[in-house]
């Protein structure tokens, strides 16, 4: 699995814990929720340092809309803890690269 596609399982993953916790949805997304990861898949795949793709937080060009940029920092930050016991392999994946920048 290359660079970008383990970024979207990974966002996806991180949705549907958030989406679950924050919105009470039992099982998929809400319709808010699906909409962010249209745009998120979207924002991925024309993301254009493809394999060389640094973190999202390190990024310089900031390629979210502002209103959902905020939105994707909530997504982070309430589904980043729940990963680690979720999806082991994942958040490792993610906390190493944030290290390294
Ligand atoms: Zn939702």
């Amino acid at each position: 699995m290359n660079r970008i596609e383990t970024e979207k399982l990974t966002f996806s993953k991180m949705l549907r814990i958030y989406c679950r916790k924050v919105h009470k949805i039992q099982s998929g997304l809400c319709i808010k929720c699906e909409k962010m990861n249209e745009y998120a898949l979207i924002r991925l795949d024309k993301c254009p340092f493809g394999e060389e793709k640094p973190n999202c937080k390190h990024c310089k060009i900031h390629c979210y809309k502002p209103d959902l940029r905020v939105e994707a920092k909530r997504i982070m930050r309430i589904a980043g803890p729940h990963m680690i016991y979720r999806h082991p392999v994942l958040a490792m994946k993610h906390i190493l690269k944030s290290g390294k920048r």
